[in-house]
């Protein structure tokens, strides 16, 4: 659908009086978004990364202000690059990389994504925490958690529990954050550019109907952070309403002596202050110090983001503390000795690559396994935690792709190198047929796992036929999409 001028200029006409180029702001909601990737630093180095996305033609521009974030050229597709598909890098727009770069998780802390789906921003502050600590993913939406569950496994994340609740009513048990994100429901205007067909229903009134989940999802953040955190609100719309008239009935609730408004400011990235006022109304002081994100600015999206932080004092009872898994579960954790000796034997995998990981038997189908700081929330109960690793239901166990996509780099046996047209059959789970020198590298047939440059692409087969072996891939179906 392509959207004129006009319509935009009808649809957004209240905001002339705060856009400074409204001519320029116009004709950037016209222009298609630039596509955005990030590096997985788990798998691969941004300088690797920007290496092979040159390979295969996508021209990356490095974004001056998100270390690790790739422009590509216009009208690339990077979704259905292996790249892409075995989670070496992640798709996000440019500017939904600004509230995580906000929050600024550390590894090792607690944060919560309070309405986390489809998962772009939990994925991004998982990987910017290194693999450690806790990402509570939270969403009210079953159906829109699968996307979120998808890219964990991709990346080769364990250090995310996910929750389906309404966010506005978790329970105090689900225990204190450091660091609260809440990118909020929205009218998404500031999409536009992706989206067309916002334009048609945004307007005062559907701004208006948002106002009352985003006020109380930011006032659960609030009491849900410990003294001293920091909660981080974002929306990708223009409204005031929902913007900073939000932040400023939540700041006014709790009183500017406990909540204060930190520069939303990135060196690199241009955006406008927050509106002092608006609509006859005066915001709090500080207001400023949020950010508002112009599309013709940086050649992105419209966003808002609000960096908040909890004064460490002048609060009552504070959430209380969780315990890392092992001590809230001691009855799930695992010795799994028979599934160690099956990976040490088949993978040259041992117990020490395993350090700084507990595995846990959540379900009966087989073995988690999740960062042994991880403190998930004993409420509400988990939907997942960390990834599943091993399936242990039939009587050889199986490594999950994911799993495979975290530890395979450091398998010493059975790992078979693909060449590049391999890999391409690979990854749309073609039968390979294997050179004597991929045959020599298995011990047996049975489960491998596959590389191609270092890199682990999943697990397969490797079956014996009359006169030659060949790899059966078990890329999962669903991914092959990209
Ligand atoms: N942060 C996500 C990302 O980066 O992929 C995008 C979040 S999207 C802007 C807003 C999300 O809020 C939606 O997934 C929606 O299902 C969720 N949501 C709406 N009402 C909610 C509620 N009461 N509690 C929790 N999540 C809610």
């Amino acid at each position: 659908m392509n959207i004129t001028t006009a319509a935009l200029d009808r649809a957004f006409a209240r905001y002339k009086p705060i856009v400074d180029d409204w001519a320029a702001f116009l004709d950037a909601l016209t222009r298609p978004l630039p596509p955005v990737v990030w590096t997985n630093t788990l798998r691969v180095s941004p300088s690797t990364l920007e290496a092979w996305l040159a390979e295969e033609g996508f021209e990356p521009t490095p974004l001056s202000w998100y270390p690790g974030a790739f422009r590509l050229a216009p009208g690339s597709r990077p979704g259905r690059s292996w790249l892409y598909r075995v989670g070496v890098m992640h798709i996000q727009e440019e500017v939904s990389l600004l509230p995580v770069a906000l929050l600024a998780p550390q590894p090792g802390e607690r944060v919560l994504d309070i309405a986390a789906a489809p998962g772009g921003k939990t994925a991004q502050m998982a990987v910017s925490m290194g693999n450690r600590g806790t990402v509570v993913a939270n969403d009210v939406t079953f159906v829109r958690m699968r996307a979120l569950r998808h890219a964990l496994e991709r990346l080769g994340l364990v250090n995310v529990s996910t929750t389906i609740h309404d966010g506005t009513n978790l329970p105090r048990a689900i225990g204190a954050f450091d660091r609260v994100l809440v990118d909020a429901p929205c009218s998404c205007e500031g999409t536009a550019r992706k989206n067309p067909e916002v334009v048609g229903l945004c307007g005062l009134d559907f701004s208006l109907e948002h106002q009352g989940v985003q006020k109380a999802l930011l006032r659960k953040a609030v009491l849900l952070c410990r003294p001293g955190g920091r909660i981080v609100y974002s929306t990708c719309t223009f409204a005031p309403e929902e913007n900073e008239a939000v932040v400023d009935a939540v700041v006014r609730d709790f009183g500017q002596h406990r909540l204060r408004l930190l520069p939303a400011r990135v060196p690199g990235f241009h955006v406008s202050p927050g509106l002092a006022r608006w609509a006859g109304q005066t915001f709090v002081d500080g207001m400023e110090n949020a950010a508002r994100v112009w599309p013709h600015h940086n050649d992105t999206g419209g966003f808002f983001v609000a960096v908040i932080e909890k004064s460490p004092h002048g609060w009552g009872t504070r959430p209380p503390d969780v315990p890392p898994v092992a001590h809230l579960w001691p009855e799930k954790v695992v010795p799994a000795m028979d599934e160690r000796a099956f990976l040490a034997e088949r993978f040259g995998l041992t117990p020490e690559q395993f350090s700084g990981y507990v595995w846990l038997r959540l379900k009966k189908q087989g073995l988690h396994i999740v960062n042994d700081d991880h403190r998930p929330p004993p409420r509400p109960q988990p939907d997942g935690v960390g990834m599943l690793f091993l399936h242990t239901k039939a009587r050889t166990p199986k490594i999950t792709t994911a799993g495979a996509l975290l530890f395979g780099h450091v398998a010493t046996r059975n790992v078979v190198v693909l060449t590049r047209e391999q890999r391409d059959a690979y990854l749309v789970r073609e039968e390979i047929t294997l050179s004597p020198e991929q045959v020599d590298s298995c011990t047996a047939p049975g489960f491998v796992i596959v590389t191609y440059r270092g890199v682990a692409l999943g697990t397969a087969l490797c079956r014996r036929h009359p006169s030659r072996y060949v790899l059966e891939s078990l890329f999962p179906k669903g991914w092959m999409r990209g």
